[in-house]
C-alpha cells in the first residue's frame, strides 16, 4: 500500500462520479463501469504502478508495450521540462528544430542499412500511415502509379487510422468501419503452434508462409503491389516470432517484385527484443521502419518513420515534396525526451540487460507450462505469449463463450486483484501477454510467475 499517495474517499469517488459522466475509455466496455469501478492509476516508480486505493500492481506490459525504462524517471522529466521552457513548440512544416533535427539522426545511425530518414508522427498508427502514403507517393513519383495494394498478415494489428486499420488482419475490428481503405490482402501469420501439417520443421513452415507473399503478388498482379507490413514478431495472437529463414525469404521476394518491405516496429523496436530495433535482430534489411512507444518510454508522445535513402530521393528533386504531415508529429518535447531516452539506453546499456535476462524470462515463465490451461509459451527478448487451451493434447481452444467467461468475466480482474497489470487477449486465441519494463530480471520475473500460476491454477480448475 502506498498511503502517501492514495487518494482520500472522497476524492476517488468524485473522480468515479466524473468518469463515468465524461470519460470515454478506448476499446472498452463501459458497460462494466455502470455499476462497477474504473481502474484509477496514480503513479508510478520503477516496475510498478499504484491506484487511487494505494494498491501496488507490477506493471506486467509496460503500460502498452511503451514504459521501456520504467516509471517515475525524473531525467526524462527534467529533459521535457527544460524543453517546453526552450521551445515549447513549432511544426516541422518547411522548419527545422535541434531536437528533432539530432534525433533523426540519432535514429539514422541505429537503423540498418540505409535507413537514414526520418518522418516523424506523434504515434504508431500515423507512422503505418505515413509509411504507405510514402509507398504509393513514391511510385507515382517513379514511373509505376499503379502500384498502391499493401499486404499484411491474418490477426495483425497496425492501429486504428482508416488505412492503418484497412491493413489491419482482424476483420471483428474492422467491420464497424468498413468499407476501409480499399486494395489490402491477408497471408498467414507464422503461428507455429497452430501449423500441425508441418510437424516439426519449423523453416519448412516458414518458406511455406513466406512463399504465400509471393501468390498474393502474382494473385493481385506485380504492378499494383506496392508493399507489405510486417512486425518483427506479431503481437495480436500471441507473440508470433518469424521462423529461421522466414525474413531472408520475404526480402528476396520484395526483391524480385519491387514491392517495399514495412517492418511496423511500433512494438519491437528501441530494446523490446534487446536490439534498437527488430530487423536488426533477426538479420533483415527493411525499406521503411515504422516505431513509436519506447521511443519515449511514454513520457511524452512519439512516433517515427524511417525509410531509406532511396525512398526519399525523388522528393529531394524539384517541385515534388510529400504532401503529408501532422501539426505535433516530431513535437520539441517528445523529440528531447526521445533523444533523453535513447541517450539513457546507452549509458545503462538496456539492451545488454535485455539480451542477458531473456533467457531467465522465458525459463521462468515456461515454469507455467506445467498447468493444464497453459499451452504455449512463446516471444523473444522482453515480449511473451502465453496461450491458454481447453485440452493440451490436443491443443483445443476455447469456444466464444468459455473465451467470453475466461478472459473477460475471471482472468483480467483475477490477475489484476492479485497485483499484476497485463493482458488477457482473444483477437486470435485467448492469450494472456507479457512485455514488462526493460529494467526487470529475476525478482520481476518471478513475481509474475508466481502471481500467473495461482491465477491460472483457480483458472484450470473453474473449467
Ligand atoms: N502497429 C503496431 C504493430 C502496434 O502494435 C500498434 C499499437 O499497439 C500500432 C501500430 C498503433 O500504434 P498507436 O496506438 O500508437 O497508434
Amino acid at each position: 500500500m502506498d498511503t502517501d499517495h492514495m487518494l482520500d474517499a472522497v476524492e476517488r469517488d468524485r473522480l468515479q462520479t466524473a468518469a463515468r459522466d465524461h470519460l470515454w475509455l478506448h476499446f472498452s466496455r463501459h458497460s462494466v463501469y455502470e455499476e462497477g469501478e474504473m481502474p484509477i492509476i496514480v503513479r508510478g516508480e520503477g516496475a510498478y504502478i499504484w491506484d487511487a486505493e494505494g494498491r501496488r500492481y507490477l506493471d506486467g506490459l509496460a503500460g502498452l508495450f511503451v514504459n521501456q525504462l520504467g516509471h517515475g524517471r525524473t531525467d526524462l522529466a527534467e529533459a521535457a521540462a527544460a524543453q517546453a521552457s526552450t521551445l515549447a513548440f513549432h511544426p516541422l512544416w518547411s522548419y527545422a528544430h535541434p531536437t528533432a533535427i539530432e534525433l533523426a539522426e540519432k535514429l539514422a545511425s541505429y537503423a540498418p542499412g540505409d535507413l537514414n530518414r526520418v518522418f516523424f508522427t506523434t504515434g504508431g498508427g500515423e507512422a503505418v500511415e505515413s509509411a504507405w502514403k510514402l509507398a504509393k507517393h513514391y511510385f507515382k513519383l517513379t514511373g509505376q502509379p499503379t502500384k498502391h495494394k499493401v499486404i499484411s498478415r491474418s490477426i495483425a494489428y497496425h492501429g486504428t487510422p482508416q488505412g492503418a486499420l484497412s491493413i489491419t488482419g482482424i476483420p471483428e475490428m474492422k467491420a464497424p468501419f468498413e468499407p476501409l481503405v480499399p486494395s489490402t490482402f491477408r497471408v498467414p501469420n507464422t503461428n507455429f503452434y497452430r501449423a500441425p501439417e508441418h510437424g516439426d520443421d519449423l523453416e519448412a513452415f516458414g518458406r511455406w508462409a513466406a512463399d504465400r507473399v509471393a501468390e498474393v503478388i502474382e494473385f493481385e498482379g506485380p504492378a499494383t503491389v506496392a508493399a507489405i507490413f510486417l512486425e518483427p514478431v506479431q503481437n495480436s495472437g500471441g507473440c508470433f516470432p518469424p521462423p529461421p529463414g522466414y525474413f531472408r525469404r520475404i526480402r528476396e521476394i520484395c526483391d524480385e517484385y519491387d514491392v517495399l518491405m514495412v517492418s511496423d516496429e511500433v512494438i519491437c523496436a528501441y530494446g523490446r527484443l534487446g536490439h534498437m530495433f527488430g530487423a536488426e535482430r533477426y538479420g533483415y534489411q527493411p525499406d521503411i521502419i515504422t516505431s513509436a512507444k519506447g521511443l519515449t518510454s511514454g513520457y511524452s508522445p512519439l512516433g517515427a518513420m524511417i525509410a531509406s535513402d532511396r525512398l526519399m530521393e525523388p522528393f529531394r528533386q524539384g517541385h515534388n515534396s510529400f504532401l503529408h504531415g501532422y501539426t505535433f508529429g516530431g513535437h520539441p518535447v517528445s523529440t528531447a525526451v526521445g533523444l533523453k531516452n535513447l541517450q539513457i539506453f546507452e549509458d545503462e546499456k538496456i539492451n545488454e540487460h535485455v539480451r542477458a535476462n531473456e533467457t531467465a524470462f522465458r525459463n521462468t515463465l515456461e515454469k507455467l507450462l506445467d498447468l493444464p490451461i497453459v499451452g504455449d509459451v512463446r516471444g523473444d527478448g522482453y515480449f511473451y505469449g502465453i496461450e491458454l487451451v481447453k485440452d493440451k493434447a490436443t491443443k483445443t481452444t476455447f469456444d466464444d463463450d468459455e473465451s467470453e467467461r475466461l478472459l473477460r468475466g475471471f482472468l483480467s480482474k483475477a490477475l489484476y486483484d492479485a497485483g499484476l497489470y497485463c493482458r488477457a487477449d482473444d483477437r486470435g486465441d485467448p492469450v494472456i501477454q507479457l512485455a514488462p519494463p526493460l529494467i526487470c530480471d529475476q525478482e520481476h520475473f518471478d513475481e509474475m510467475e508466481q502471481i500467473l500460476r495461482a491465477v491460472l491454477d483457480k483458472a484450470s480448475t473453474m473449467l
